[in-house]
């Protein structure tokens, strides 16, 4: 079959792979001049320093396949994420753990205390948290929230935490021991040379070809017998309903003689600093040496039509615009939407591989049982 696919990022990497190793021809196209969406990575070409273009990614999964694929194309090296957050004069440890608690609260608390003294300052009247504050509070009590999230929480989404569904707190835990690693994965690491090279050997196959500052035209469709479509789901239609909301961010380089904050991710909890972190990218390559430093203020903000999108919004309006995009795409025949943009969702990128490689293997088996793809 002759497939197209819109999009070189990890999506359309993972199924043309897939589909090219089962003897389908894939024509990937992508409207940047580089190979790997919001993942990619470069060499900062006055440091040298390992940049991670679009902000920071680091690789954590629970999904052995998953962390098996990824390593049959590149090697990956121990990285643990250990984010610091300054708020109110302070440097923290994140997520929330023991160290944090006690420092921030002045205390030596053991974690059966630490526990009883959090429960003691939870808002225990929410018993069914539904918003991002409702979840802070009942879970960490007001003076962490406001001190940690609630400033936070509106730069990077630019409303109020009481508008924020609680899903999105709950990508952070809360932990009473002193394990900061900010993920909970049996997997972690990060990519000897960075992330495009790992996308450039999964696109490594005599069955792909890839064509870069090609953005889609209808007529690449009409000579494909099927199209996998990783760009905006409301771009594909040509934002006929109007536009699905984005984040956007903002990143100011700096550099820096030495080493400028001492780990790789600085959140800023308060409110009057503008930007929501510092990443200093020397520190995602820790076996890496080098003298200068490359930083990133970044800073959020609302996407317009000519942004780059980065976090689906979802709230109350963005949910009804989705569910009538959804219902379009459902109906457009011989077009599958996939990954963060095509299926409008925040997603990691161990959770991007695993739903191309389950989307490869779906539409594989209805072709081969004559089912419509
Ligand atoms: N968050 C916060 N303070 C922090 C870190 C995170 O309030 O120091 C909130 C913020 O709303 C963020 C959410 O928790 O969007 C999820 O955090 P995560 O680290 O997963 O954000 P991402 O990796 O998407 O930037």
């Amino acid at each position: 079959m002759q497939i197209l696919l819109i999009g070189a990022g990890l999506s359309g990497a993972v199924i043309g792979r897939r589909l090219a190793e089962a003897g389908h021809s894939c024509r990937i196209v992508d409207s940047r001049n580089h190979i790997g969406g919001n993942c990619h990575t470069e060499r900062d070409a006055e440091t040298g320093v390992m940049m991670h273009v679009y902000g920071p990614h680091i690789f954590h999964t629970d999904d052995e396949e998953v962390w098996n694929y990824v390593n049959g194309f590149t090697e990956f090296l121990p990285f643990q994420n250990r984010v610091k957050a300054q708020a109110r004069g302070g440097v923290y440890s994140l997520p929330i753990n023991l160290l944090t608690i006690n420092q921030f609260f002045g205390k030596t608390m053991r974690p059966e205390e630490a526990k009883a003294f959090i429960a003691a300052q939870a808002d225990t009247s929410i018993t069914d948290p539904q918003t991002f504050e409702e979840q802070a509070l009942r879970f960490v009590g007001r003076d962490l929230y406001e001190a940690f999230f609630k400033g936070y929480t509106e730069k990077q989404w630019g409303c109020s935490p009481t508008e924020l569904p609680a899903s999105i707190l709950k990508r952070l835990p809360v932990r009473f021991n002193y394990d900061d690693n900010y993920f909970f994965h049996r997997f972690q690491g990060m990519p000897r040379d960075g992330y495009t090279p790992m996308i450039e050997a999964i696109l490594d196959h005599p069955g792909i070809t890839v064509e870069l500052s090609t953005p889609y035209a209808a007529e690449m469709a009409a000579k494909a017998d099927h199209v996998f479509w990783s760009g905006p789901l409301d771009g594909y239609f040509d934002y006929a309903l109007g536009r699905l909301g984005y984040r956007t961010l903002d990143f100011e380089r700096f550099t820096y003689q030495g080493d400028y904050q001492g780990c790789a991710v600085m959140n800023y909890g308060d409110r009057d600093v503008p930007y929501t972190r510092i990443t200093e990218h020397k520190h995602f390559s820790p076996w890496e040496t080098h003298e200068q430093s490359v930083c990133y203020r970044e800073y959020s903000r609302a996407a317009t039509p000519e942004d780059i999108p980065y976090y689906p919004i979802r709230l109350v309006e963005e949910k009804a615009l989705l569910a009538d995009y959804v219902a379009k795409a459902t109906a457009t025949e011989r077009v599958t939407f996939v990954g963060r943009l095509g299926t409008y969702r925040y997603l990691d990128m161990d959770v991007t591989i695993r739903e191309a490689l389950d989307t490869a293997d779906a539409f594989m088996n209805c072709l081969a049982d004559g089912r419509p793809v």
